[in-house]
């Protein structure tokens, strides 16, 4: 979609001969700021590394320290958990809702320690995740609250405000899939912190404010500046396109009618930008199966739990039922902007003629 734009705006970054750290990067962190509603905007190469760089910097300004605990929901994406043990956090799992599939706020207080530094939440699937008391808790506790905002560009607090604006930084992932996706891996930080905007700025480039003086040990991770004026092309489709995934998403709401499947709690429409579709069906596998003899194919994200990984072996024996429960009954129906009405009435019809037995006749 909107090839021909981003065509022409990749064109002008070749002939201007100019790839890193460039206007494109600097026009696109100003636009995103004020997409968002944040003060600042830091472009870097990738979403985990927009995380990483949020925790780093927390260190960093002295506002948090290695073995500081940081709760964070036990059914996100892998990468959410990843950026706080890469910097020596240490991430503390609560379950969600089985109803909203995102973090249950009414037990996050219950993992509270004197250790507890900061709250991670993850609008996971495009939901806001976000609540009042969320905000209550961390601000009763003084903790930091940081957002996951991988999975929901767009998305809209009950109040208006955008998710990514909603606490004290959230980091953005501008993968190719993603809401709003790049051509390649891309990355942001936002945030209306000076100082925390301008550490991980550093961070992001070797540690350096100054050419070849390190004031941090840092890294390189930057958005590169064809990248950035693709997304500046996608930004201004975003809300559209958004608005395009409610549609789709209105169809399956209204047209599934087979009471095997389970969809989430409905949000009011500004408060989802429906990165996927999730539902659950205590027969995911054999849902799976027929969709595919139907020609439709599906993905389970995810299918293994962050406390089942193999990397995380310490949790290994742990249990989480709502989230194993999510694991084995998720299945994320075909979805985005660039499906067609018939695809989707022909993804009801096949959801609706499952049965149980559906895998058992053949
Ligand atoms: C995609 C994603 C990330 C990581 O972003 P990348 O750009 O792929 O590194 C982090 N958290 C969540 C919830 C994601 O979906």
């Amino acid at each position: 979609m909107h090839r021909d734009e981003i065509l022409e705006a990749v064109d002008a970054v070749v002939r201007s001969g100019w790839y890193l750290q460039g206007e494109q990067n600097a026009r696109f962190e100003e636009e995103y700021s004020s997409f968002i509603g944040t003060k600042y905007t830091v472009g870097c190469a990738n979403g985990l590394d927009a995380l990483i760089l949020i925790w780093r910097a927390y260190i960093e300004m002295g506002l948090l320290k290695p073995g500081d605990e940081v709760i964070v929901p036990s059914n996100t994406y892998i990468a959410t958990i990843l950026a706080i043990s890469e910097n020596g956090l240490k991430p503390v799992l609560v379950e969600p809702r089985i109803g909203t599939l995102e973090i249950n706020d009414s037990i996050i207080a219950d993992s509270i320690t004197e250790r507890t530094k900061a709250v991670c939440i993850v609008h996971l699937y495009g939901r806001l995740a976000y609540t009042e008391s969320v905000e209550r808790i961390c601000r009763e506790h003084n903790l930091l609250l940081v957002e996951d905002n991988a999975q929901a560009h767009g998305c809209r607090s009950l109040d208006g405000r955008r998710t990514g604006s909603l606490g004290n930084a959230a980091g953005h992932s501008f993968y190719p899939g993603k809401n709003l996706g790049a051509l390649g891996d891309g990355g942001a930080v936002t945030t209306d912190d000076k100082e925390l905007a301008d550490c991980v700025r550093a961070l992001a480039n070797y540690g350096s404010q100054k050419k070849y003086v390190f004031r941090y040990r840092g890294r390189n991770s930057r958005l590169d500046e064809i990248n950035a004026a693709v997304l500046r092309v996608k930004l201004k489709y975003l809300d559209e396109d958004n608005d395009r995934r409610r549609a789709v998403a209105s169809q399956y709401v209204s047209g599934i009618s087979n009471p095997l499947i389970i969809m989430p709690e409905r949000l009011p429409d500004p408060s989802n930008v429906y990165h996927l579709f999730p539902v659950l069906c205590p027969y995911r596998d054999a849902l799976q199966l027929h969709l595919k003899e139907e020609g439709i194919g599906t993905v389970i994200h995810y299918p293994i739990p962050p406390h089942r990984q193999e990397c995380y072996p310490e949790w290994n024996k742990l249990s989480f039922p709502v989230s194993e429960r999510i694991h084995s009954q998720e299945l994320s129906l075909p979805f985005g902007p660039a499906i067609t009405d018939n695809e989707v009435a022909r993804v009801i019809a096949a959801v609706n003629s499952f049965t149980e037995l559906s895998e058992a006749k053949k």
